[in-house]
């Protein structure tokens, strides 16, 4: 039967538990590549490639997490893997929504590519996640590939290990992503050519991949030619973040987390923040994860009393200005707060690094959130058509303190996913895109109160995690045919 002294021999059996392990986004792309040339499978073929692996690896290791997988493929939804197989689906950004619908568009059996800009997965910010986003990531192993998922007092995973964790499976699954590569345009349709994409570098082998569907998850303000974006502007707010390293000693393991001080429910606690330090806050939260993560709002008279900010401005993009910004007095600020609402217990508390190798200390503005007015839109062009979606922080800039960036954004991959299946199966395209259109309606009033709490469940039917979720409440004939752009009624 197993025999684990044999296991040990097989070098696949090593390099495997090495890409589990990875811990970073070149170590996983390596270990990977290796145990595909050990394994003599072309990770290209993505069609039998899953299946491949799990034939030629026989090892018990990998047994738990194949059964995870084989559990969500089986569901109805994606008929065996043959609901779009007939889709190419260029996805634009390996953030954790990007991701997260490349997983789900290989499920459904379509050619999935992704590209990403950044070489390396460095960003140490935790994320608070909600119940149903936990119970999605433990079906895709995410405790295989990160042990500490979710073990803490609080939910959270940096974001880094969250990118991890849903490249691993995304390459599990054959999906093909490229890193250190820019989309820069999409080329139209020429000749015999399909849509392509405009990359950076140009000669990238990418380049020549062509697609039918395309779905940016650029993250922020990355909006593609096409859609258009509503301002929704409040007060101003500006957020310090900021993560100290993490050296697992037992007095760190021993302090509390914060969940989000807010101000009116702790008034003290910000009276005696600002008597004793002169930095005035709107809430803090404290997570302990890699790193020991801090997220704060911090009022303008502060900053600018404390130096950090050197001059005042109405604007608030000249206010933060990294001219305008005393970064020491920033560090300074962020160093305090972090002690303070932590009762000095965090011993040394030294900054962790950023990806440029400075201490990891940012201030933004959130005072201005942006939405798509869109979710999707099909382009066409010398009888070629194109299926745009628009998924993530591109498709609804999430409120930091409420924690809905990841829920809405996986909330939205899986409705994505569901448009993509219509489109593979055939549906008239101006009907696909009326349901998109309908289901995005529902997205911004989703809490974890309101939606569906059987998370077993969910799948990417949208019906089965909006509870009052009307699929039709826009119609076909309220989509607009010239170049098929969708408005709302
Ligand atoms: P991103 O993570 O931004 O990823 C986009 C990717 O696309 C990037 O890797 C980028 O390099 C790449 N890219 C961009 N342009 C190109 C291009 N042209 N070509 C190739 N690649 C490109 N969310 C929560 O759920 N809980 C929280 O507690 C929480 N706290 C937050 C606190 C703060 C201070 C902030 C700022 C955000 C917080 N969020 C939180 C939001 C969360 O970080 C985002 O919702 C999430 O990272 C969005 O994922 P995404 O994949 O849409 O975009």
């Amino acid at each position: 039967l197993l025999n684990p002294l044999l296991d040990s021999v097989d070098p696949s059996h090593a390099t495997f538990d090495l890409f589990v392990q990875a811990q970073s986004c070149k170590d996983v792309k390596n270990h990977f590549a290796a145990l595909c040339r050990q394994l003599d499978i072309d990770p290209r073929d993505f069609r039998s490639f899953y299946i491949k692996l799990k034939e030629r690896l026989n090892y018990w290791k990998a047994k738990a997490l194949w059964t995870k997988l084989d559990k969500r493929a089986s569901h109805p939804d994606y008929k065996q893997g043959k609901a779009s197989t007939k889709n190419k689906c260029l996805v634009l950004g390996a953030g954790p929504c990007g991701l997260r619908t490349a997983i789900e568009l290989s499920l459904l059996g379509a050619q999935v590519v992704v590209l990403e800009k950044r070489e390396s997965f460095s960003r140490n910010n935790v994320l608070h996640l909600w119940p149903f986003t936990i119970y999605d990531l433990r079906g895709l192993g995410a405790k295989k590939f990160y042990g500490k998922f979710c073990t803490g007092s609080l939910d959270h995973i940096s974001i880094r290990q969250l990118q991890l964790v849903l490249l691993k499976v995304s390459l599990l699954l054959g999906v093909e992503v490229h890193t250190g590569v820019e989309f820069q345009n999409l080329i139209e349709p020429s000749g015999e050519n399909g849509w392509t994409a405009k990359l950076q570098p140009g000669s990238h082998p990418a380049a020549t991949f062509q697609f039918d569907v395309f779905i940016s998850a650029g993250g922020g303000r990355f909006v593609p030619d096409g859609f258009k974006h509503k301002e929704l502007r409040g007060k101003l707010a500006i957020g310090i973040t900021t993560n100290f390293i993490n050296r697992h000693t037992a007095a760190e393991a021993h302090v509390a987390e914060i969940s989000g001080v807010a101000r009116i429910y702790n008034q003290k606690f910000f009276q005696e923040l600002l008597t004793e330090t002169g930095i005035d806050l709107e809430n803090i939260v404290y997570y302990k994860d890699d790193t020991h993560y801090f997220v704060m709002t911090a009022k303008k008279k502060s900053l600018l009393k404390m130096g950090v900010i050197k001059r005042d401005y109405s604007d608030a993009e000249e206010l933060l200005a990294p001219a305008n910004v005393d970064q020491e007095a920033l560090c300074r600020y962020a160093h305090d707060a972090a002690t303070f609402s932590t009762g000095g217990k965090l011993p040394d508390l030294q900054f962790a690094k950023n990806h440029a190798g400075q201490p990891d200390v940012a201030m933004f503005d959130f005072t201005c959130m942006h939405r798509a007015e869109n979710a999707s839109l099909v382009r066409e062009r010398g009888g070629k058509k194109l299926l745009m979606g628009l998924v993530g922080d591109c498709l609804v800039e999430p409120f930091w303190p409420l924690g809905t960036g990841i829920a809405r954004g996986f909330l939205a991959s899986f409705d994505t996913a569901w448009m993509v299946r219509s489109w593979g199966m055939g549906v008239p395209h101006l009907k696909v895109l009326a349901e998109r259109e309908s289901i995005y309606q529902v997205l911004s009033q989703t809490t974890p109160e309101n939606t569906c709490k059987n998370y077993a469940v969910y799948s990417i039917n949208p019906k089965t995690r909006y509870t009052r979720a009307n699929l039709s409440s826009i119609h076909a004939n309220q989509v607009r045919t010239a170049e098929s752009h969708p408005s709302q009624p």
